[in-house]
C-alpha cells in the first residue's frame, strides 16, 4: 500500500474501495459509453471526512471526481485512471422539516428516499426524474437537474434553498439555512448549483418542498405530425393545471412497447404528446371544487379541432393504473434506448419556432455520419428540449469515439444554427466540454474559466468536466 492510499484509508475508516476490489459501477456511466478506472473509491459519511480527504489529495496532486448516483449522462462522474472518485452513497442523513416547508437532507440521499419522507410529512418534491431511484441530491444540485414537471416547479435551481459545500481547499462554505431575503453579496449556492463537481463537493442540500397533488388526469395526445404538434403547444400550456407536457416520436414508442413488452395504446405513426393536469387540495378548493376533467375539457376541444385529431388521437386516463400504464410509454424510454444498444446521447433545446423543423432534420444530420445510424427521439416538450440518442447499427455494439463525436458535431451543428443549446438539462460533462467555448462565446468562456481557476487553482476537482484537462495529475505518475 502506497502512502496516498493509506493516507486515504484512514481518511474514511476503511470505507476505501481500490483497483482489486469491485469498483466497476463507480468507474461506468448509466450510458455505458464512458469507462475508466479509478486510483480508489473513498467513501465518506460526514462533511470532516470529505474535507480529510480533499487535503489528502491536495498535498499528494491527485484529482476529485465528485459522484453521486453515477446516472449521470455526460461523463461528469467518471474518474480518470488518475484521480480518486470521492461518492457521497454514504451520506444520507435526513433533518426535520422547517415551518418553511424546507428539509437539509445529506448530498447522497436519492431522490425516491427524499420523496418518502417528503411524503410522510404530507409534501412533494417537485422534481420528477426517470432516474429517481439512483439520482441522489448532491447530483442534481450538480448538475441543475429538469425534468418532466419544470414547467411547473421550475428545475432544480428553483427547488434548492441552500447548499454545504466543501471546496477545494479544504474549506467548508456553509449557506444550508439561508433567509427568503439575503441580499449580501454573490450568490454563491446558485454558482454551485450545475457546477457538474467543478466548484466543490456538495454535502448537503436544503430542499423546498412543494404541495402535494390531490387529482391528476393524464391525456395522451396523437398529433399527425410533429409540425400539427407544435401549432398546437400554446394551446396545451392552456390547459388548466398542466405540470408536465412530454413527447415521443411514435416511431421510438414502438421500441418502448417492445421493451415493456406492452401494447401501445393507440396508432405509433405520428408524434405523441403526454400531458398531465393536477390539482391540489388549495387549487380544488379555489375552483370550487368543479373537477379537473370538467375544466380541461374545452382546452381538449380546441386542440382536438385546430390540429384535426380523430376520437382515436386522445385517450384520458384517470384511474391510477391507466395513468401509470400511459405515463410508461414515455418514462421507459431511456431504459428502453439503452437495451439496444450504446446511444450517443444529447439533450439539446431550441426556440420554440424551430422545434419541428429542427426535430425533422436530426435524422439526416446524424445519417450525414453513418447512414445506417439509428435515432430516437422524445422529451420535454413545453421547453422544446430533446433528449437525442443515436444508436449504432443493429449488430454493432457501440460507435468508436471518433465516429461519436463526429455525430455529435453534426446534429449539435444543426441545434446552434437553429439558435439552440448544446444541453438544456444534462450538463456539459467531459462529453460536451469541447462545444462550451463555441455555445458561449469568448468572453462567457473566459470568465467561467477564472470562476473555475479561483475556486480550484490546482485543478483538483473534476478535471475535464467544462473545460480540457490542466490538472498537474494529468501527466504524473502515480502517486507515492
Ligand atoms: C433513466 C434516466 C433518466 C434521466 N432523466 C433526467 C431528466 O429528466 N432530467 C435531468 O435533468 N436529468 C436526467 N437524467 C440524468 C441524471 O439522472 C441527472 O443528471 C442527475 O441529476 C444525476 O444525479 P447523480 O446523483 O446520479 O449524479 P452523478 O451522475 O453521480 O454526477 C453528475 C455530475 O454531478 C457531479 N456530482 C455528483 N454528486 C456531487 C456532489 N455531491 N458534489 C459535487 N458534484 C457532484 C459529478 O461529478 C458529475 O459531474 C436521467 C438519467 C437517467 C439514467
Amino acid at each position: 500500500m502506497n502512502s496516498f492510499e493509506e493516507e486515504l484509508r484512514k481518511t474514511v475508516d476503511g470505507r476505501l474501495l481500490v483497483p482489486g476490489d469491485d469498483i466497476t459501477r463507480y468507474t461506468v456511466d448509466w450510458t455505458g459509453r464512458w469507462k475508466s478506472t479509478a486510483l480508489a473509491v473513498a467513501r465518506p459519511r460526514t462533511v470532516d471526512e470529505v474535507v480529510d480527504i480533499v487535503r489528502v489529495c491536495q498535498r499528494h496532486g491527485v484529482s476529485i471526481v465528485p459522484q453521486g448516483g453515477n446516472t449521470g449522462m455526460v461523463g461528469g462522474s467518471v474518474p480518470s485512471e488518475r484521480s480518486i472518485v470521492v461518492s457521497t452513497e454514504s451520506m444520507t442523513a435526513v433533518g426535520k422539516v422547517s415551518a418553511d416547508s424546507t428539509i437539509t437532507v445529506g448530498a447522497g440521499l436519492t431522490l425516491s428516499a427524499l420523496r418518502e419522507v417528503a411524503q410522510s410529512h404530507g409534501f412533494e418534491t417537485g422534481l420528477h426524474i426517470a432516474s429517481a431511484e439512483s439520482a441522489t441530491l448532491g447530483g442534481i444540485a450538480s448538475t441543475n437537474a429538469g425534468g418532466a414537471r419544470v414547467m411547473r416547479y421550475g428545475s432544480a435551481r428553483a427547488r434548492i434553498a441552500g447548499l454545504r459545500v466543501v471546496t477545494a481547499n479544504g474549506d467548508v462554505i456553509d449557506r444550508r439555512q439561508t433567509l427568503p431575503k439575503d441580499n449580501t453579496g454573490y450568490d454563491l449556492v446558485d454558482l454551485f448549483i450545475g457546477a457538474e463537481g467543478t466548484l466543490g463537493i456538495v454535502t448537503d442540500v436544503t430542499w423546498r418542498l412543494v404541495e402535494p397533488n390531490a387529482d391528476t388526469v393524464r391525456i395522451l395526445f396523437r398529433f399527425g405530425s410533429v409540425d400539427h404538434a407544435a401549432t398546437s403547444l400554446p394551446t396545451l400550456r392552456r390547459l388548466p393545471g398542466v405540470e408536465a407536457l412530454e413527447w415521443a416520436r411514435g416511431q421510438d414508442i414502438l421500441r418502448v412497447a417492445r421493451h415493456l413488452d406492452a401494447v401501445p395504446p393507440m396508432d405509433t405513426s405520428g408524434f405523441w404528446v403526454f400531458a398531465e393536469v393536477a390539482e391540489t387540495e388549495r387549487t380544488k378548493r379555489d375552483s370550487g371544487d368543479a373537477g379537473l376533467l370538467t375544466a380541461a375539457e374545452p382546452v381538449i376541444e380546441q386542440i382536438i379541432a385546430e390540429a384535426d385529431l380523430g376520437t382515436d388521437d386522445v385517450i384520458v386516463a384517470e384511474s391510477a393504473n391507466e395513468q401509470r400504464a400511459v405515463w410508461a410509454f414515455r418514462e421507459s424510454m431511456s431504459e428502453a434506448i439503452s437495451a439496444d444498444g450504446v446511444p450517443v446521447k444529447l439533450d439539446v433545446a431550441v426556440p420554440i419556432e424551430h422545434f419541428a423543423s429542427v426535430c425533422n432534420d436530426v435524422d439526416a444530420a446524424a445519417r450525414s455520419v453513418d447512414p445506417d445510424s439509428r435515432t430516437a427521439l422524445f422529451g420535454h416538450f413545453a421547453e422544446a428540449n430533446f433528449h437525442i440518442s443515436v444508436l449504432p447499427p443493429e449488430g454493432t455494439a457501440q460507435y468508436s469515439e471518433e465516429v461519436a463525436d463526429e455525430i455529435e458535431d453534426a446534429v449539435l451543428a444543426l441545434i446552434l444554427g437553429a439558435g439552440g443549446t448544446i444541453s438544456a438539462e444534462h450538463g456539459v460533462g467531459r462529453a460536451k466540454q469541447r462545444w462550451l467555448h463555441r455555445q458561449r462565446g469568448q468572453a462567457q468562456y473566459e470568465l467561467m474559466k477564472q470562476i473555475k481557476t479561483s475556486f480550484d487553482p490546482d485543478q483538483l476537482l473534476n478535471p475535464g468536466v467544462l473545460f480540457p484537462d490542466t490538472s498537474i495529475a494529468h501527466n504524473e505518475e502515480t502517486p507515492a
